[in-house]
This record gives structure tokens, C-alpha cells and sequence, in this order.
């Protein structure tokens, strides 16, 4: 026998007995944010390399060590996507989305890539539901985008699990201010730093503030602190948030020390975390990206949006029991067939059931076998009834229902009568 080949490390089968959940959450997703009028886009999985390396920065964990970057046939370089703000932005002013001040709503969902230590929610190929809007400074939007992800969760019953970590990073030129005097502080204790943090001392300090190490933890905890750095404008941007999120009863927790990986951010930046899922506690993660669409190319327009990751959602309700009993993939019915004319009758009884009842679940088997090897798939299938149909039946019209969950009589009635049945009984 030859060798059986692998998926890639790091990226993973998504198996039927999980499809029913991933749907759910989609569902669930695309319908909450529909109701606040957001829009799906769809743009491609690889892009030009030089836009994520634009967008997201050079100095970035993504941009230096976590990208697929391939040259393709005609020695283009070319990255599989990392995340998805940038795609939009690209998509939006490549048609013209973002011109005379157009404002936007838009959501998009799909498969990212970054080589990464694959672990528990952590993944090579994961997946995301992003959320942008474009054309809209003021800080009701940021509060509207917080608040539909409060609702999301409620929705999901899984608000009890996530607390929301909010910070605003102020300007460009304060965030510079405050660089330099964390930098300066650092320098002066750089034995106390971690390897990682002093490398990026000089290529992304603010990036420390985020650090694993305890040690380095700790020293932050005299260093500069970027509130008392932030610009007039930041402040009073956060200021209506915060006063926002209170109306609309979303509890926060002020993290001054909350920084996105991402270049790109300024002003609001929020994260939504879990004590459920270890290490990997992020759930859905965004911010302010005012200066991105001019970055790309675009006339200045603000910009604010975030991703949440689906598999660290699914583990999200698994670990809470959120997973409602409705989303069973199991049929309603099972139809057990044997004998030739049988067969025929079961094909005409199936179709007409279907086209009645358009809710209704409905597998007949298919490949022959026994009554008893018949009544076994149907009893496995997780099928509430089974309709069984011999040529005996199918000569009389009629079919055979079977209980296969519940304590009920067995009953044999007119085909023409199933469906009022099943639809009193099952739906
Ligand atoms: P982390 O700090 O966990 O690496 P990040 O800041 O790199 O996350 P973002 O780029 O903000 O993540 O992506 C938004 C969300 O996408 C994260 O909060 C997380 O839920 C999910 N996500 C990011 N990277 C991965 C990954 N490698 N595997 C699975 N989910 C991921
Ligand atoms: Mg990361």
C-alpha cells in the first residue's frame, strides 16, 4: 500500500460531525450583523505581498515571521492572506467604495494563514469573521461595533465568558511621544528585559507592553504609562466610547497596557477575552485605523473594524456548553426500502414528502441490504422515524412508520397521509 499523504501542520480537516456547529456560528454571525446593516464582501485568498507588508508593517510578528510568501510562476511575490482588514481596504478602493466620502458597513469571513506554533486555538489555516466600516470618525461607530459583538455573544450565550478589554492609543504623534519615554525607561532597566522585549526596543517598542514575561511585567508596572500621553482629541474620542458603552449597558475593563500587533491602529483599540481557552484567551480583536486607506494609496478616509476567530469561538462554546441541542445533524426520517417495487414506490413517497415539507430531514437508503442491516444505518443515523416500505406496501399505497426514539406504537397508514404526520409529530 503506498503512503497515505498528510494535511499541512497546522491546518485542519473541518469534519461533518463539526460542520453543523461552524454553520450555526456563521449563521449566527451573519444574521446579528445584518441587523445592524453591515454588508458581506468577498475578495481573494493570496494578494500582492506589498500589501500586507504596507499595512501591517514591517516590524510586525506577521509581516517578519508568519507569512506564506510564495513566488509564483511569473516570479511575482505573492502572500496567502494573514488577515483580512487590508484585502478589504485594497477591495474597496479598487472599486471605488471609499470615494466622495461614501460611508461603509461590511463584514467578510474566510481562511487565514500565518506560520505559527500550531496549538490548542492556535492554527496555520484559521478561520475568521471580520467586521470594517469605513467613512466615520466619531466614536459612535466604535461604540456601535462594540455593542454588536455584546450582542453577538448574548446571542451565542457565551457573554458570561468574555470580558471586553478596551484602550485608546492615541495619534500617531503622541503614540511617538510616549515611545520615546518608554523607551528611555526601558533602556535605563534593559537587564531586567526579556530577549524578545529587547529586540524590540528598537523595532516595535510598544509591543512590549504586551509581553509574556513575567519579569518584564512587572518592570512595566513603574514605566510611563500611554494615558498620560494621549492627544486632546484621543481623549475625548474615548471619553464618548466609554459614555456610549455605558448606555448601552456593555461593561469594560480599562487595560492601558493593550496594544494590537498590527501597525495600523490608532485611537480605540478592544479586545474580547476568555479565562476558558488558556493561553489562547483573544477571541475577537480589533481597533481605529484612521491612517490605513491613505497608507494603500486612498484619499484619507477613518476606518475602524475587528476579526473574530471561529475556532476559537467553537472551543469557546464547547468549554461553556453553549451548543444548543438544535443544531443536530441528524435526519428526521429514515426510509427503509426492500424489494423492486418497493424501491420505486420509496423514490415517489421520498419526493413528494420533500416537496410538502420543506423543513423536513429526510435520508432514504440507498444501496440495498436487509431489513435488518436497513434498520440498524436507520437506528444509527440518529432518525427519530423510520418509513419502511416492502412491495407489500407499495402495492397497497401504503407504509410502514416506525419509532425508532420514542415508545409508540407502530403504525401502517396511507402514503398520502404521511406527511400530516410527520409534520404533527416532528415539526
Ligand atoms: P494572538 O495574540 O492570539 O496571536 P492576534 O493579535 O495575532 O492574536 P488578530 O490578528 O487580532 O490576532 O486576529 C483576530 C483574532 O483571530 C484573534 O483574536 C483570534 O481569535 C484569531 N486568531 C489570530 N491568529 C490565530 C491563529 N493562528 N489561530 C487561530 N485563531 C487565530
Ligand atoms: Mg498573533
Amino acid at each position: 500500500m503506498s503512503k497515505k499523504i498528510q494535511s499541512i501542520r497546522g491546518m485542519n480537516d473541518l469534519l461533518p460531525s463539526e460542520s453543523a456547529l461552524w454553520q450555526y456560528l456563521e449563521q449566527t454571525v451573519a444574521n446579528v450583523v445584518g441587523r445592524y446593516g453591515y454588508q458581506e464582501i468577498r475578495f481573494p485568498i493570496v494578494e500582492q505581498t506589498e500589501l500586507f507588508k504596507r499595512s501591517i508593517g514591517e516590524v510586525t510578528d506577521i509581516v517578519e515571521k508568519e507569512m506564506y510568501t510564495f513566488a509564483d510562476r511569473n516570479d511575482e511575490s505573492i502572500t496567502l492572506r494573514p488577515e483580512g482588514t487590508a484585502c478589504c481596504v485594497r477591495a474597496c478602493l479598487q472599486h471605488g467604495l471609499l470615494d466622495n466620502q461614501q460611508v461603509q458597513r461590511l463584514w467578510y469571513s474566510g481562511p487565514m494563514f500565518r506560520y505559527e506554533k500550531p496549538q490548542k486555538g492556535r492554527l496555520r489555516q484559521f478561520h475568521q469573521i471580520g467586521v470594517e466600516s469605513f467613512g466615520m470618525a466619531s466614536a459612535d461607530i466604535d461604540a456601535e461595533m462594540i455593542i454588536l459583538t455584546a450582542r453577538l455573544w448574548q446571542q451565542l450565550g457565551v457573554s458570561d465568558a468574555l470580558t471586553l478589554q478596551l484602550n485608546s492609543i492615541g495619534s500617531l504623534a503622541a503614540r511617538a511621544a510616549y515611545k520615546d519615554a518608554l523607551v528611555t525607561y526601558l533602556n535605563a532597566h534593559i537587564e531586567q528585559l526579556d530577549e524578545d522585549s529587547v529586540k524590540r526596543l528598537t523595532t516595535n517598542p510598544l509591543r512590549i507592553l504586551d509581553s509574556k514575561s513575567p519579569e518584564t511585567q512587572a518592570l512595566l508596572n513603574d514605566a510611563p504609562s500611554l494615558v498620560d500621553y494621549l492627544d486632546e482629541e484621543s481623549k475625548a474620542h474615548f471619553a464618548e466610547l466609554t459614555a456610549l458603552l455605558d448606555v448601552a449597558g456593555v461593561a469594560y475593563t480599562l487595560n492601558p497596557r493593550l496594544v494590537r500587533g498590527l501597525d495600523y491602529y490608532s485611537k480605540t483599540v478592544f479586545e474580547w477575552v476568555t479565562d476558558k481557552l488558556g493561553a489562547q484567551g483573544t477571541v475577537c480583536a480589533g481597533g481605529r485605523y484612521d491612517g490605513l486607506v491613505e497608507q494603500l494609496g486612498g484619499k484619507p478616509v477613518a476606518g475602524i473594524g475587528f476579526a473574530m476567530g471561529i475556532e476559537r469561538l467553537c472551543l469557546l462554546l464547547e468549554a461553556t456548553a453553549a451548543i444548543p441541542a438544535s443544531i443536530n445533524a441528524a435526519p428526521d426520517v429514515y426510509v427503509v426500502v426492500a424489494g423492486d417495487k418497493a424501491k420505486l414506490a420509496a423514490v415517489a413517497l421520498a419526493e413528494q414528502l420533500r416537496s410538502e415539507l420543506p423543513n423536513l430531514k429526510l435520508v432514504t437508503h440507498c444501496g440495498g441490504g436487509s431489513f435488518k442491516s436497513q434498520f440498524k444505518k436507520a437506528d444509527k443515523s440518529g432518525a427519530a422515524i423510520a418509513l419502511v416500505i416492502g412491495d407489500d406496501e407499495a402495492e397497497q399505497a401504503l407504509v410502514n412508520v416506525k419509532w425508532l426514539r420514542a415508545d409508540k406504537e407502530q403504525q401502517t397508514l396511507a402514503q398520502s397521509a404521511v406527511a400530516a404526520l410527520l409534520s404533527a409529530e416532528l415539526l
